[in-house]
Order: C-alpha cells, then sequence, then structure tokens
C-alpha cells in the first residue's frame, strides 16, 4: 500500500514525501482508516513501528477538514506520554507532519523551569503533548483547560502503569469531555491495561502490530556467552570492528551505565550515559551529541532509552542481558526501525544464560551464538541454593545502603 491510498490530506502526503516516507508502517496502515472514521482504538504497538505517525496523521487531517473546530488555539488535542524523551519526540513529528498547514504544538514535562511552558501556553496552542505530573501541575495552576479537547492520545500505556502514574491518569480523564475521539497505545496488553483502556474508549477498534515477528525479520540478533570478569574486555573487543560506528548500549542500572562510560573512555572509545539521575538539559546533550554522531556510544537504561528516535541507528548491545525478555524486545527494536537493517548483539555471563532462554521462548527464535571468540563462558551459573544466598546477601547490601544513606542524610 502507498501512503496516497490513505486519503489523508494532501498537506499531509506532502509532508510526509519530504520526510521520505513511501509506504505506510503496518501500524499506520491498519490504524489510519479507522482513526479517519472517528473510532476510538486500542493499539498494541511500541515505539519504532511508526506508531506516532499512525495517530498524528489522522488527527491532523480531521483538524485541517473539521470546519466546527474550537476556536483558534485552544487545545484540541492532548497525547500524553511517560517520558520527556518520548514528549519531544512526538512534538517534533506534529511539527514536522503539520509544516504546510497553521497547526501548532507545544510540549510540556517536568525537571525544567515552567515558565518557558507557560508563556507558549498563554499564547494558545491546537495540540498539546505531556507528561503526567507536569500537566496536572499546570492544570491545577489555570494554565491549562481541557474542556476543548476533541483528541485524545494515551501513548505508551504499560509503561505509564509502571511509572506509578495510574493515579495521574484519572485525574486527567476525569477533566476530558464526554464527546471526543479516544486512541490508545500499549506495547503490552495485560489485565491492568485493559481495564484502564476500558474505562477511556467507546467501542474501539483494536490493532495490533506483533513487535516479535518484526524484529526476527529486519534484526540479526547475535549473542555471545561470556564470564562476568569478561564482559568489559569483550565488549572492547567488539567495539573495535569500526563497523559499529553507532552504538547504543544497554546496561540495567544507573551506576552501571556510568562506570561503563568511564571504562570506555579509558579505552578511548567516546561515550556518554544517558540514565534517570541526570538531569534534563543533560540527558538532551548526551542525546545530542549522539544524534550529531560526536560520540560513538550511547549507554542507557531501560527506562531512559524508551522514546529515543534516532534514525537510522543500526546497532544495539546488551551489555546486560534484561531479566524480562519483553525489555528485551524493547530494546533490540531501537535498530532496524521501520524497515531498516539492524543488528543486536547480547552479551551473557552466566547467572543470565536463563535469561537467554526466556527471551528465546518468547520470540520463538534462537538467537545466533558467536562461537570460538576470545572470551567464551568457563564459569558454571550458581545452583539454587547459591542463588538463593547470594540474592539474600544482595537484598541486605541494599538494606544497609540505604540506610546508611539515611543516616548520613540526618547527620547532614
Ligand atoms: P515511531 O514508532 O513513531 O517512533 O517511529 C519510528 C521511526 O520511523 C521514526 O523515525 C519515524 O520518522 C519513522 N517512520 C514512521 N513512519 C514511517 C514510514 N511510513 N516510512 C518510513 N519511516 C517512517
Amino acid at each position: 500500500m502507498k501512503f496516497d491510498n490513505l486519503k489523508l490530506h494532501p498537506f499531509l502526503l506532502k509532508a510526509v514525501k519530504d520526510e521520505g516516507y513511501i509506504n505506510p508502517t503496518k501500524i499506520q496502515e491498519k490504524a489510519i482508516p479507522h482513526i479517519l472514521n472517528k473510532k476510538d482504538i486500542l493499539g498494541s504497538a511500541q515505539t519504532g513501528t511508526g506508531k506516532t505517525a499512525a495517530f498524528a496523521l489522522p488527527i491532523l487531517h480531521h483538524m485541517i477538514v473539521d470546519k466546527n473546530k474550537p476556536s483558534f488555539k485552544r487545545i484540541n488535542v492532548l497525547v500524553v506520554t511517560p517520558t520527556r524523551e518520548l514528549a519531544i519526540q512526538i512534538g517534533e513529528n506534529f511539527t514536522t507532519y503539520s509544516k504546510y498547514t497553521d497547526i501548532n504544538n507545544t510540549v510540556i514535562f517536568g525537571g525544567v523551569k515552567q515558565i518557558k511552558q507557560t508563556d507558549k501556553l498563554k499564547k494558545g496552542i491546537d495540540i498539546l503533548i505531556a507528561t503526567p505530573g507536569r500537566l496536572l501541575d499546570l492544570m491545577s495552576q489555570g494554565y491549562i483547560s481541557l474542556k476543548d479537547i476533541s483528541y485524545f492520545v494515551l501513548d505508551e500505556a504499560d509503561r505509564m502503569l509502571d511509572m506509578g502514574f495510574i493515579n495521574d491518569i484519572k485525574k486527567i480523564i476525569d477533566k476530558l469531555p464526554r464527546q471526543r475521539q479516544s486512541l490508545f497505545f500499549s506495547a503490552t496488553m495485560p489485565n491492568n491495561i485493559l481495564k484502564l483502556s476500558n474505562s477511556i474508549l467507546n467501542y474501539p477498534e483494536k490493532v495490533s502490530v506483533h513487535q516479535t515477528s518484526a524484529t526476527a525479520e529486519t534484526i540479526d540478533q547475535l549473542i555471545y556467552y561470556t564470564n562476568k570478569s569478561d564482559k568489559r574486555a569483550l565488549l572492547t573487543d567488539i567495539l573495535k570492528n569500526k563497523v559499529l560506528s553507532q552504538v547504543l548500549i544497554f546496561s540495567r542500572t544507573k551506576h552501571g551505565a556510568d562506570r561503563l562510560v568511564k571504562n570506555l573512555k579509558k579505552k578511548k572509545i567516546t561515550a556518554v550515559a544517558i540514565h534517570g539521575d541526570k538531569s534534563q538539559p543533560q540527558r538532551q546533550r548526551a542525546l545530542k551529541s549522539f544524534k550529531n554522531k560526536e560520540v560513538r556510544v550511547l549507554v542507557a537504561t531501560d527506562i531512559a532509552a524508551r522514546g529515543i528516535d534516532i534514525d537510522k541507528l543500526n546497532f544495539v548491545i546488551n551489555f546486560d542481558m534484561p531479566n524480562e525478555p519483553e525489555t528485551y524486545v524493547h530494546r533490540i527494536g531501537r535498530c532496524g526501525r521501520a524497515g531498516e537493517k539492524g543488528q543486536s548483539i547480547s552479551i551473557c555471563e552466566p547467572e543470565e544464560n536463563i535469561y537467554a532462554k526466556d527471551i528465546e521462548k518468547l520470540i520463538k527464535a534462537s538467537l545466533t551464538e558467536i562461537k570460538n571468540h576470545k572470551f567464551p563462558q568457563t564459569d558454571l551459573p550458581m545452583n539454587p541454593q547459591q542463588r538463593k544466598e547470594f540474592e539474600k546477601q544482595k537484598q541486605k547490601k541494599k538494606q544497609d545502603f540505604f540506610a546508611n544513606r539515611k543516616k548520613n542524610k540526618r547527620t547532614k
């Protein structure tokens, strides 16, 4: 199917063409006709599938052709999304797709001063993209009213719940007009998400894109089995291959990410980290330097990486294997986006062998094992008794750490 068959307004088709899109992605092909028909959507898809255009284009279409839309520059569309990076990206996409119209948007999120955001709101906007906390904050201060919302998008609902935003979401929904079109997207659809969607949607059309098969088609998935103590040396060795010119590396923890960056820099490999302990300007700077190719490696934690959209990213490395197989699918979905070819490289220590098995079960395929490398796995995973003891010690260490921190704070 071609974009031209989707009955979108010519202004939008022109903008899409400028971006070099020729064919709609699966989610776009499935969702756009329903949204143009004014149906609510329950969409099972994640970032990387072309989901943003799937909702942004038909919404913009309605706004262009709707003669009865509320008076100029009252917020007509609300998109709520969990992270600042995702919010910024969605805003950029709306700007790109609406460039031949007079429709404008703004993005609001926490962690920065509100003045710039409130200035833009005061001037009047059509589309608001927001993270939940700052949205409620500015609503309570009277800068934002939701009474003119005709289109509501809840993006990455599962991540929203993971991040503890459920009550915020409920408060926001309470303030929305009953007459509206609602689009609900989530990568996974467990029961609590379906329950939430029931409270928002009206006879929705269900649209789903299975990322698992999509990843298998476009991403080469390699795995190195090694020992814990050899992981860094193995990573450095892998990065000797200059074909890996831009790499996103996943680390399970923030500390781990920082340590890895330090280590890579020692080896003269340019790297920056992006995670929850970094301030918003730091994160933006890190992302920019990676996008501009000033640094070769971006080390990210899972939450920070959500919503990072880097054109033509070809390589993802899992320095730690994720213990939830769905996270693996999210991670490797960062490369090989929208039909691009990608390669994921997982570095697996003995304790993580079990995670690799879970991943293979979920994706219904085997990861391609790289054999005969310099740092083969020789250590054995712990037996259940050893693991229990290990977990106990780890828990104790964590408790001690927090107890100490509390004590230090009190004595300061
Ligand atoms: P998203 O899932 O919305 O984060 O989109 C992922 C990436 O795919 C973004 O960089 C989009 O610009 C790009 N994209 C979206 N739709 C298409 C399309 N139909 N053809 C090519 N690239 C696309």
